[in-house]
């Protein structure tokens, strides 16, 4: 496959580093609040890039924090704590948001048909890790304390902007610039790592440390949850665009740092999905989440394929109208796909052709545009329907549309048909069994009586020298 690369700003041929197998890591949520549609935009895209590798053959052990501490409103440690605004807005304990949204988001992400990954952990499950990640940092001199918190010494680290480009002049592209300044700092891209002095009062979650009770800056936990699962060398690692600086920028400082040497080779980045207004964002409250599209009246695969139909590194607009456009679309394909008569054998010959095209199509830096042209392809041709339900099978490892399923439905309802059918075959032979036997005992009164009791049921008899034959009116 080839892949667009953050760190290199090319599109590289993907090589991880010990094939089959691919060591990924994604940034999970926030769990203060209902994920945005924008939000599940990067992790649908994340989804398709983590089946499109299984797709080729790679054995992809998948990783994915879920933030329950330490995220503050600005990226770059300043504003109000995340997690508390949302016990707050809600009279709830950190604890019970953290769950109550975590639980949400992978409801959204099941009606997304978006995988879970392999391993998901709670950045508060590995508070152990942190602190002895930050000790190493403090031991090789990466980190200081200041203001009775830790801070990592951006200055340290020999290329701290390779991620973005940036320069430290135009340093805060990116992070917010209503936030005030912290004073502790040496340099401005510094960033904490443990927080003593929690200027939150009613800060709720804290932990002992070896610096005084407190609690773990963001950045943090990515670098130690993928270390703990997947060890120092990861192979590819994914977000939304936002996350390249600081989050992702900082990421990698710390891990080099704590190391001794590169971290991860393969950078995914979602662009963003944006509303007349611009980004969508949580903290702007109002959010659309999937349960309004679904009380719009959309399937969740409606707005999937909407995503599917753009390519990831484009930002996209949303708009109902769009997406009534795709509702029609989707609902058309579902109409073609469940219309499809598969008898016989498919021809593997073909099968494996398509899937060729399909492999090259979205291989190509994720073009699942192009993949889902290919499917339309597909149904256009000439070939049997036996065929396209295979390779339409193969497809959806990779599209996760519903077509599968589809596929299936329409299967088991023309069996249902089929049943229903003999159930009914039997039902009216005995009928006539019945008449017969009226007939023969010249009790004409009764065999009209089944005849008429038949007619109000839709079936005709018909009466010939070889027997009694029956038809559906
Ligand atoms: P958060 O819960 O804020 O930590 O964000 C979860 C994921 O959604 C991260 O990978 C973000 O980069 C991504 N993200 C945030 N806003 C958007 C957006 N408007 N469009 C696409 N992805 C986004
Ligand atoms: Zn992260």
């Amino acid at each position: 496959m080839r892949i667009y690369n953050t760190l290199t700003k090319t599109v590289e041929e993907f090589v991880p580093n010990n094939p089959p197998q691919v060591k990924m890591y994604t940034c999970g949520p926030t769990v203060y609040h209902y994920a945005h549609i924008g939000n599940l935009r990067s992790y649908i895209m994340e989804d398709v890039l983590e089946k499109y590798l299984r797709y080729a053959g790679y054995d992809v052990t998948r990783v994915m924090n879920i933030t329950d501490v330490g995220h503050l409103s600005s990226d770059g440690d300043t504003g109000e704590d995340k997690m508390l605004k949302g016990a707050e807005r809600e009279h709830k304990t950190v604890m019970e948001i953290a769950e109550f949204y975590t639980k949400a988001f992978f409801d959204d992400c099941a009606k997304l048909r978006i995988k879970r990954p392999d391993i998901v952990q709670p950045a508060t499950g590995c508070i152990d890790e942190f602190i002895q990640m930050i000790g190493t940092l403090l031991e090789k001199d990466y980190a200081y304390k200041a203001g009775e918190n830790i801070y990592f010494d951006t200055s340290k680290v020999r290329d701290y902007y390779c991620l973005t480009g940036h320069s430290a002049d135009n340093l805060m592209v990116g992070v917010r610039d209503d936030v005030d300044e912290d004073t502790n700092k040496r340099n401005r891209a510094d960033f904490v790592l443990w927080f003593t002095k929690s200027k939150f009062e009613n800060q709720q979650l804290k932990w002992d440390s070896p610096w005084g009770v407190g609690y773990p800056g963001w950045h943090i936990e990515c670098s130690c949850i993928a270390c703990k699962y997947l060890g120092e060398y990861l192979d590819i690692h994914c977000g939304g665009v936002d996350n390249i600086f600081p989050h992702h920028t900082n990421e990698i400082a710390q891990s080099e740092a704590a190391f001794g040497h590169k971290w991860c080779n393969y950078w995914f980045h979602v662009q963003h999905l944006n509303e007349r207004g611009g980004k969508m964002s949580k903290s702007k409250g109002n959010i659309l989440t999937v349960s309004v599209l679904e009380d719009e009246g959309y399937d969740p695969m409606v707005y999937r394929l909407f995503c599917l139909q753009s390519h990831y590194r484009k930002p996209l607009e949303f708009s109902y109208d769009v997406m009534d456009n795709m509702k029609t679309v989707y609902e058309s394909l579902m109409k073609r796909v469940k219309a499809l008569k598969p008898e016989g054998e498919p021809d593997m010959a073909k099968v494996q052709e398509y899937r060729q095209k399909f492999t090259d199509a979205v291989g190509e830096d994720l073009n699942t545009s192009l993949g889902i042209t290919i499917l339309y392809e597909l149904l256009k041709d000439s070939v049997s329907d036996a065929t396209k339900a295979e390779s339409i099978r193969d497809f959806d490892k990779v599209l996760s549309l519903g077509l599968t399923e589809a596929l299936d439905e329409a299967a088991a309802g023309s069996g249902d048909e089929a049943g229903v059918d003999a159930d009914l075959a039997a039902y009216v032979e005995a009928k006539i069994q019945e008449r017969l036997q009226a007939k023969a005992a010249k009790d004409y009164a009764k065999a009209d009586a089944i005849r008429n009791e038949l007619a109000a049921q839709g079936i005709r008899l018909k009466d010939s020298k070889e027997g009694t034959t029956w038809e559906k009116a």
